[in-house]
Order: structure tokens, then sequence, then C-alpha cells
């Protein structure tokens, strides 16, 4: 038996043949070519191919899995698209004589690579997509395919596996994942936590044609996988798999019960999203509302941001969908870990103490105004409740309702309707903790979020791995801190909830429930549970 450690992006234990991908190493022809223009139309002719078959994924997908999951392959034809790519590939074909496959090649890479590089989870995520892609138009110039079939419940093992080839596997035969890349925010961790399937990123592992077939474990709770496991790691996990599937029964009757505790206490359990696509999961798993709509999402991964007629049907698509039940849309939050280019911010020192969220808001009124009046007019269409978002001052809230206060009036001038909107604020600064009296009797709502409130509370940048051990999520003065902000509430009348990671903590349940907190917000796949723990409270 060997032993390999990796990161759980899903808990939960699988068997199953190990199945390598190997992903086709192409060799491309480097000499010059004749004819450019027989090469780039070489090149024309693959593209329209390659999206073609990726419309045919698409289509396959929705059909089978559903619309938000084959949403990915729709990053992928954008991709295909991008007017940088495209020029890159044309300039080398025409003005370098590659070949198409070379020119395909090259230009994937250094793109790949350049996503690669980038702080912003998500855009480093595009890196996968952008390989992807082009590997796909290479295999087609070459006419060398790849084949992903599985035969048997299966192990995939990869250096990393894309969206596009996630996708094409029989889902019902894979039992779990297990990449060598790859980070929680990845699609094929996305597509784990939706498919429920138990998955490691990051593993240490490495990539030998002679371990096909053999026998696999992946225990994702631990981050561990083994290759022909002995008879009593298998015993063990079999224990442990039986006690999940209990788990998984168990919660399953949670599905549309009240979230009450024992002595009838009501507690909103609303679910956080990034976008549109994940609403029907937040649906799927039985979410009261929405506590969270990441709504900067919107705004990354492109080369100009979002129109006021996009955002508005985004808005108004969740407000609808989630019919009648709260939506609390967070303006975006763009800075620090999440970087759009078209912003063209300046590189900071510090960009967690830096220039982000409704700092930049503040500056860029055209960006704010815009996010407002989508969100407004979205507001007539369901139950829509703003936040704002690195709130420490009282100065900002009331700049914050003011110019959310001139564009409803702009709205009503243009004889456009609104409905009532609640406005809030999360608490992710310790000062905003510490005057929440007074933020208080100006805000209708607060949402802590305990992921920069923790780092802000312990000076730990969350983004570094190697603070690991002083990131005490549970330390004392963030506790005093969560304290202080749901008092500060509820003495002024108002309600107070939670939408960092910690909410969904199962060791924290109790606690923010007995301080007093109204409202949790987790991911969706994180609601059945928290509910039976709150179900089980006295
Ligand atoms: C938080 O800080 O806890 C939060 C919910 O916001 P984000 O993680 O998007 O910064
Ligand atoms: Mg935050």
């Amino acid at each position: 038996m060997k032993v390999y450690a990796g990161k759980g992006v899903f808990p939960g234990i699988a068997f199953g043949a190990a199945w390598l991908l190997k992903r086709q190493e192409f060799v491309v022809d480097e000499s010059s070519s004749v004819s450019p223009e027989a090469e780039w139309a070489l090149f024309q002719a693959a593209k329209k191919r390659t999206d073609e078959e990726l419309a045919a994924i698409y289509e396959k997908t929705k059909a089978e899995i559903g619309e938000e999951d084959a949403n990915i392959i729709d990053v992928q034809r954008m991709i295909l698209e991008d007017g940088d790519f495209l020029e890159a590939v044309e300039d080398l074909i025409k003005n370098e004589s590659c070949r198409a496959a070379h020119a395909v090649a090259k230009a994937g890479k250094q793109f790949a690579d350049f996503f690669a590089g980038l702080e912003d989870p998500y855009m480093k995520a595009r890196s996968a997509d952008m390989a992807d892609v082009s590997h796909r138009i290479v295999g087609l110039l070459l006419d060398r395919r790849e084949s992903f079939t599985l035969h048997e419940p299966s192990v995939v093992v990869a250096d990393d596996l894309s969206p596009s080839e996630t996708l094409q596997l029989d889902k019902k035969l894979i039992r779990a994942f297990v990449t060598r890349r790859g980070s929680t925010n990845s699609h094929t961790a996305i597509l784990a936590r939706t498919f429920k399937i138990p998955s490691l990123v990051q593993a240490e592992i490495p990539l030998d044609d002679d371990m096909d077939g053999k026998a696999m474990a992946v225990d994702g709770h631990k981050g561990a996988v083994y290759l022909e496991p002995d008879e009593e790691t298998r015993n063990r996990l079999e224990t442990l798999q039986g006690r999940d599937e209990e788990e998984r029964r168990g919660l399953e009757r949670m599905r549309g019960l009240p979230t009450v505790t024992g002595s009838g206490r009501k507690v909103e359990l609303f679910a956080n999203i990034g976008g549109v696509e994940d609403m029907t999961a937040a649906l799927n798993e039985d979410a009261e509302g929405i506590g969270l709509f990441r709504s900067e999402f919107l705004y990354l991964g492109r080369e100009g941001p979002p129109g006021e007629e996009e955002q508005f049907n985004a808005y108004r698509g969740v407000a609808e969908g989630m019919a009648g039940r709260k939506v609390v849309i967070r303006t975006m939050d763009i800075g620090a870990d999440k970087q759009a280019d078209w912003l063209g911010l300046e590189e900071e020192a510090n960009p967690a103490l830096g220039y982000r969220a409704i700092r930049i808001c503040f500056d860029r009124p055209d960006l704010f105004r815009t996010q407002l009046r989508a969100i407004y007019r979205a507001s007539s269409f369901g139950t829509i409740a703003v936040m704002f978002p690195m709130i420490s001052s009282l100065w900002e809230l009331r700049l914050c309702r003011k110019t959310a206060e001139e564009v409803r009036q702009e709205l009503s001038g243009e004889g456009i309707k609104t409905g009532d909107v609640e406005m809030g604020i999360m608490i992710e600064t310790p000062a905003a903790a510490l005057c929440a009296g007074e933020l208080a009797r100006e805000a209708d709502f607060f949402s802590v979020g305990t992921n920069d409130l923790t780092q802000y509370t312990l000076a730990i940048d969350r983004q570094n791995e190697k603070l690991g051990r002083f990131m005490d999520t549970h330390h004392p003065a963030l506790l005093r801190l969560l304290e202080m902000t749901v008092e500060g509430a509820h003495k002024a009348g108002i309600w107070a909830g939670i939408c960092g990671e910690l909410a969904a903590d199962p060791e924290m349940t109790g606690t923010l429930v007995e301080m007093g907190y109204d409202e949790l917000s987790v991911s969706p796949a994180f609601i059945l549970g928290t509910r039976k723990r709150i179900r089980e409270m006295q």
C-alpha cells in the first residue's frame, strides 16, 4: 500500500480503480511554414470545429447534468473568441511564419502561464481552461484525439483536469478525482462539490503508468489517497463510508423542515452564491434565501465591467428564482485577492489593507451607481436587500445610503418601479465591530464577513499559506467582536447574520446561535448539516 497526501475539496470516502488521465503530448512541427495564408485558414477551420465540439459538450452536459455546469463550457467558448489570444496566434502565423499547430501551442502556453501567475484565484483557475482550449485545437490540427472512456468505477487521477475533460467523463463511473494541481476554487473542485464526489487537489502523487487499473481509495475528509490499500485501511475506510452515508440519509430528512432550535427559536438559514448559476444548488439544498451574492464575480475575467442591463438580468434572475425569499446582494468587492485587470489598479505593498470594495466604489461613482441602478431595478421582481462590503466608519455607511437614495430617486423620476430594499453592511473590520452600536442605528442589518474579520483582527493575510497555524478562527478576540456586533445590532432593533466561512463551522453553530445571530449564510452544500445542528440545539 502507498499513501499520498492532498487537499480535500469534498469530504467523503471513495473506492475505485485508478484511471490515469494520460494527456497526449503533442509534438508540433516548429519549422517555418510555406504559406502563412494556408496556415491561417487551417487555424480558422480548427477553431470552428473546436467551437462546434464545445457546443456539443455544452448540450450534452446541459441535458445530462444541468445548465449551471454546462456554463463552464461557455467559458471555454469565450476564451476561443478572446481577442488577445486570436491576435497572438495571428501574429505568430502571419509575422513569424509559425505553422498553425505551433502558433496555437505557443500562444496557448503563454496565456495559460500568464493566468497561472495571477493572484486572483478565479483568474488563476482560467489557466486550465486556456490550456484545455489550445490542446483541443492542436489535437484537431494534428488529427490526434484523446480517449475519455471509463470502463469501471474509477478514481480519476491527473496532473490537472480541465472542465471539459471532467465533463466528458462518465459521471456514473467516477468515484473520486485526485489531481496534482488545481485549487479549491478550480472548476473541478466546484464540480466535485456539485456532484458530491470525494476529491483531492494538490495531491503529492506521482503519475506512474503502472498504477492504472490498480485499486485505490480516497479519503476526502483527511486528504489522503491510498494505492492498493491494505485490508485494515480498507475496513477502516468502509466503516467511515458507512457513517458518511448514514449522515447523508439523516441530512436528507432535514429537507423542508424549518430551521428552529428545540425551544422554537427560528434561525434564517441562507446560502452564499457567486452568480446566478449557483442558485440551482442553493434551491436544491433547500436554502431559505441568499445571504451573500458575491456580485464581484460578474466583474472578473472580462475586458470591462458588466453594464446595467447585464447586471439587472442577473439580479432579476436570482430574485425571481428565489421566488420571494430574501436575496442579499453585496456590492462589488473587487481588490485584494480579486483583481479585475480592466480597472487598472496599481500594485500595492499591502493589498489586503488597501484599495478594495467600497473604497473603490466611492472613487468610481460610474460603477457604483450603475450597480445600484441594476439592483434597484431588479428589486421589484423579488425581495432584494443590498449590503456594502468593507465598511469601517459611519461616514462610509452614510455615503452609501445617500448614493443609493439618489439612485432610487433617479429611477423613480424615470418612472421605473422599485421595491423596498433593506440596506445593510458587512462587518469585516474590527473598527466596524467595535462601533457596531453606532452603525446599527443607521443600517438595516449586519452580516459578518468572518473571513476578513479574522484576517484583520489577527493581522493574518488570509491568502498566506505559511500562516496556517496562526489562523485561529475561534480566537477569543474574534468571538468578542462577534458578540459586540450582535449586541449592537439587537440594541438598535436590527438583525445580524454571518456569511463568512465560520457560519458553516460545525463546532461554532451552537456558539453563534447562542450569541443571538438571526441568520447564518453558508455554501449550499452545508445547508442541511447546519440545519440539523440547529434543530438539535435546546
Ligand atoms: C468574508 O470576508 O467573510 C466574506 C464573506 O467576504 P469574502 O470572503 O468574499 O471576502
Ligand atoms: Mg470579505
